[in-house]
């Protein structure tokens, strides 16, 4: 199924402003014809350095300008990091997303052991993501041959609102490093936050520069402000179910094949409220007390949740083997007998084929 990537604002808009019922009916209809839709992922995202950051994001209490309550962190140990994954791991997570609260990569000691965290984790059988601030080509390169799953780098907000929202970077410094991790077979994860003050022609441009990347992003996170004293966004109002259902149906009809990710802001819903999201195309969220550093909802809770919508957890790896592309891809391989290669960027075949139990021929 061909994707469409010449996504207009007002097309997006018209979407987003669709009767809720005939929206939610639409997206969940998309979510059905491309992925098991009782079927979750649960990652763990991990603060791996926290606080202290010189960029300006008017919503993050890691800025070092802001005088929020966040308690500093350096560079955990590559053994913390081990142990924080086997917990996730053993609590249903498939992913971890490491987090550390740079304005860059420098290459040195410290991405060194970044770097010696993804090969452990790797090791672990779990898809490992970093979000780690702008990157370089090369360091893209240096975290894929460590094992990196997935890189995030969020655009945040349009490109309109952005300079409401940062100011020490542009939004051309966000595709770069996105560009970067494509040059890569890194996957790509990036989506925004909404309840920052901006408009719906915010949130549909946003989904317009994210559909419009060739390929789209195989993940895309949509959360809702958390505002935290201290933060220029400390008086923020919350966002609305009924907004956050829209942008993530909205989401998952644009790019129907990307994993939707209910992230920040889920403390505030009701189950009811992300059940709807379920349904509307979410398909992953975030597990643990801690996103970062916002509170999230109790492991136990989410899974109490998932047992009342018999949803199930993923498996790690589990996503791209159920794609028809990539099916198709195993028949091409397994017919000629060859060691597969990844086929597009991002798409491990030879992982997809031994997650089901397949034998890869040498
Ligand atoms: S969002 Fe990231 S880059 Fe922005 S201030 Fe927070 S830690 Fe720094």
């Amino acid at each position: 199924m061909a994707i469409k990537h010449h996504w207009t604002k007002e097309e997006i808009l018209a979407i987003y402003n669709k009767p809720f019922m005939e929206l939610l009916y639409e997206a969940a209809t998309v979510h059905r014809k491309h992925h098991d839709p009782n079927t979750v992922q649960v990652s763990t995202l991990l603060s791996i350095k926290t606080g202290g950051c010189p960029e300006d994001c008017g919503y993050c209490p890691q800025a070092a300008r802001y005088h929020t309550d966040i308690e500093g962190n350096g560079l955990m140990s590559v053994n913390q990091v081990k142990a924080q994954a086997l917990r996730a791991k053993s609590a249903g997570s498939s992913r971890v997303c490491m987090g550390a609260a740079w304005r860059n990569v420098k290459d040195g000691p410290e991405f060194d052991d970044v770097l010696e965290m993804v090969r452990t984790i790797n090791k672990l059988d779990m898809e490992v993501c970093c979000t780690l601030g702008m990157l370089t080509e090369n360091q893209a390169k240096r975290l894929e041959e460590a094992g990196l799953y997935a890189y995030n780098h969020n655009l945040d907000t349009s490109e309109e609102y952005y300079k409401e929202v940062i100011s020490t970077r542009g939004y051309e410094d966000r595709l770069e490093t996105l560009g970067n991790v494509r040059k890569t077979n890194v996957t790509v994860c990036s989506g925004g936050i909404i309840g920052m003050g901006e408009s719906k022609e915010d949130r549909a441009g946003m989904l317009v520069a994210l559909a419009r990347l060739n390929p789209q992003p195989e993940s895309v996170p949509i959360n809702a402000l958390v505002p935290v004293e201290g933060t220029p966004m400390e008086e923020q109002e919350p966002v609305p179910i009924w907004d956050m259902v829209r942008m993530v149906a909205t989401t998952r009809i644009v790019m129907p094949e990307t994993q939707v990710r209910l992230s920040a802001g889920r403390t505030n819903m009701s189950r009811e409220g992300q059940a709807m999201c379920f349904f509307a195309g979410a398909n992953s969220i975030f597990a643990g007390d801690k996103l970062l550093t916002t509170p999230n909802p109790d492991v136990s809770e989410d899974m109490l949740m998932f047992k009342d919508l018999g949803l199930n957890v993923q498996k790690p790896f589990e996503k791209h083997a159920q794609r028809k592309s990539v099916e198709k891809e195993e028949a091409k391989v397994e017919a000629l007998g060859e060691k597969p290669k990844w086929s597009r960027p991002g798409h491990k075949i030879e992982r997809n084929l031994e997650a089901q139990g397949k034998k890869v021929k040498a």
